[in-house]
């Protein structure tokens, strides 16, 4: 009989052990009396599994406190492996490289035409990711993965990105298996909405919470599920895709092929062309935010409408998943309470009143650094326990 037959001695201890791991790399730092109540073991276990932890060099036990009481904080050790995250967007490409104590070491962030084939968009992330690993000192080999966003759909079975708005040419494309093989590195793939939702979960405005919703409203509107602290995909790895819910059905025709979706009411070409007559110009989403803070009114009614259709939707998901928080990211954040204030009117108007009483309605707080902090998150995520503990050099226990 192997010693890891499931229910032996030998893997429950591994299992705990990754219970542990797991825990603190998503919080990046708890006190031992965290980890218990976030992972259900006994103080005791908890207590064996950090010193065994500790004395592999897998972790670092600092003192510090917690309500006024004593207590030992726990992180994973800055040396315990790198990640890196890329996000490639409308009009940039950004790459961030971090470690598994929650630290960024490097981040920048490149203009990007929406042209760019797929190719040369590879080649510059590569380039980016090279340059930035040896900034922040550390080799290649120390990578323990990477974490890619693109914006738009990935089918869950090939892998390949799905009919994209905002990067046309590369429909088709297996963006993670080419990446991989350039980088030589495993690398995960997700949408950028559900990467904003695990940045903004693990370094932003979902800290310590379990259940959020993240709605990115730029080009299109996608969002971010968190369902008992995981990102929520569905066997298809479609699901929050809230700008497709339908508001009019004889509205204007959606990507989709469906008609008068949320998405055709609130993205940016349609807020941008209903701007064109009253401003005789062209202006872009960030523009009609600046304008409307600075009291212009057609641009005020524009995002205040905007709001309340978002909300709309942020009502059948408050009915549905009864999430604890939704956070708004993409261009339209920026707006504040201009755009929010309306969103919190339609839920009060049209969801449930005890599930919209225990929401609130947040902007984003990381800006356009969520999708590339959520890739790294989405890393420390996926990663597997094997990899941690793997990657680890014993150092006897001499750091604290
Ligand atoms: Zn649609």
């Amino acid at each position: 009989m192997s010693m890891d037959t499931p229910g032996s001695q030998s893997s429950l201890h591994r299992a705990n052990l990754e219970r542990v791991l797991r825990a603190v790399r998503m919080a990046g730092s708890l006190t031992q009396a965290e980890i218990a109540r976030s992972t259900g073991l006994s103080a005791a276990t908890v207590s064996n599994i950090v010193r065994e932890l500790k004395e592999g060099g897998t972790v670092v036990v600092a003192d510090t406190s917690s309500g006024g009481r004593r207590a030992r904080s726990v992180s994973l050790s800055g040396d315990a492996g790198i990640v890196v995250g890329i996000d490639f967007g409308h009009s940039h490409l950004r790459v961030a490289v971090g470690n598994l104590a929650h630290r960024v070491l490097a981040e920048e962030s490149e203009p990007m035409n929406v042209d760019v084939s797929a190719e040369q968009g590879f080649a510059r992330a590569e380039a980016l990711v090279e340059r930035l690993l040896a900034q922040a000192g550390f080799r290649p080999d120390k990578v323990i993965g990477v974490g890619l966003g693109v914006p738009g759909p990935i089918d869950v079975e090939t892998g390949a990105l799905g009919s994209t708005a905002i990067l046309p040419g590369w429909t088709g494309i297996a963006p993670g298996r080419e990446l991989s093989t350039r980088l030589g590195m495993p690398v995960h793939v997700d949408n950028d909405a559900n990467l904003g939702a695990l940045g903004e979960l693990v370094w932003g405005a979902g800290r310590g919470l379990t259940d959020l919703a993240y709605i990115k409203v730029a080009s299109g509107v996608g969002s971010g599920l968190v369902i008992n602290g995981q990102i929520y995909r569905g066997p298809g790895g479609t699901a929050g895709e809230i700008g497709h819910i339908t508001l009019d059905e004889s509205g204007p025709v959606c990507r989709c092929g469906n008609r008068g979706c949320l998405e055709t009411f609130v993205g940016a070409e349609y807020l941008l062309n209903l701007l064109n007559a009253s401003h005789q110009r062209e202006l872009t989403l960030s523009e009609v935010v600046r304008l409307a803070q600075q009291g212009d009114l057609g641009c005020r009614r524009v995002l205040a409408d905007a709001g309340r259709q978002i909300g709309t939707g942020v009502a059948t998901l408050c009915n549905l998943l009864n999430p604890r928080r939704v956070i708004l990211g993409g261009d339209l954040a920026d707006a504040g309470e201009l755009v929010l204030s309306p969103i919190r009117d339609s839920v009060a108007r049209y969801a449930i009143p005890s599930a919209a009483r225990q929401l609130s309605v947040v902007p984003g707080t990381l800006g356009g650094r969520a999708e590339v902090l959520g890739a790294l998150a989405l890393v420390m995520s996926e990663m597997g326990e094997t990899g941690a503990i793997g990657h680890v050099t014993p150092t006897a226990g001499t750091r604290s």
